[in-house]
């Protein structure tokens, strides 16, 4: 087996890549840099793409993070509605189901995907490519998985979420009170360690790390 040690991250020998720089679009071969260092575009002098120190661990740690933060999110109060008098608590599990009954479709489920569903996707997925690759190993699918997961990414940023919170809460506030409890705080916190796990390690590191634990597979 043919891999670099010099290096800080595991490449095979004979993987060439290429980068396109997102702001002059000129290409360039990737070269392996040593951790902590970052490859600049030769043109316009942007920033290419990061070797970041502990990448995996950072990233894992994350997600782990985030999964924890869920439990506070699924069964704590998330917002408190004060209509005339009647105060309503409710995670946010049980607040999804009551715009369900009472006609908000179009918002529970605007809720349930954007505070439940994805974020929890994102953080089992992470966990699922990112918690192997540490032990240089994959698990199956991991090459369709990370696909997905990477197109999922600019469609489940958080502004995303924000927005349908605040289009909720519009709604909400016409007719009550609302004071945001730790549900909602923790889902802030998920958000935070979501972003912190997809920031925590390159694109180009993750692939290669991938293409490295495959061919290991492979052979064995
Ligand atoms: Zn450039």
């Amino acid at each position: 087996m043919q891999r670099h040690h010099k290096q800080s991250w595991p490449r095979l020998l004979d993987s060439s890549k290429e980068t396109a720089c997102h702001f002059c679009d000129t290409l360039f071969e990737v070269e392996l840099i040593k951790e902590g260092e970052e490859a600049v575009c030769q043109t316009c002098g942007q920033k290419l793409y990061r070797n970041r120190p502990q990448s995996l661990q950072h990233a894992i740690s994350f997600a782990l993070t985030g999964i924890l933060l869920f439990s506070l999110l699924l069964f704590f109060p998330f917002m408190r509605l004060d209509a005339q008098g009647i105060i309503i608590e409710m995670p946010v599990v049980q607040a999804v189901k009551h715009m369900f009954d009472t006609g908000g479709w179009f918002i529970a489920l605007s809720v349930a995907l954007f505070a439940i569903l994805l974020p929890l996707f994102q953080l089992v997925v992470i966990l699922y490519i990112c918690v192997p690759l540490f032990y240089g190993k994959t698990l199956p699918y991991v090459v369709q998985i990370t696909r997905t997961l990477q197109t999922l990414q600019p469609w489940i940023m958080i502004e995303v979420f924000f927005l349908a919170t605040v289009v909720s809460l519009i709604k909400l506030v016409k007719l009550a009170d609302v004071e945001l409890l730790c549900g909602f705080w923790s889902l802030i916190a998920i958000m935070i360690c979501i972003a912190g796990a997809f920031a925590a390690i390159d694109r180009l590191e993750l692939w290669d790390r991938i293409e490295v634990a495959l061919q290991k597979r492979n052979e064995s």
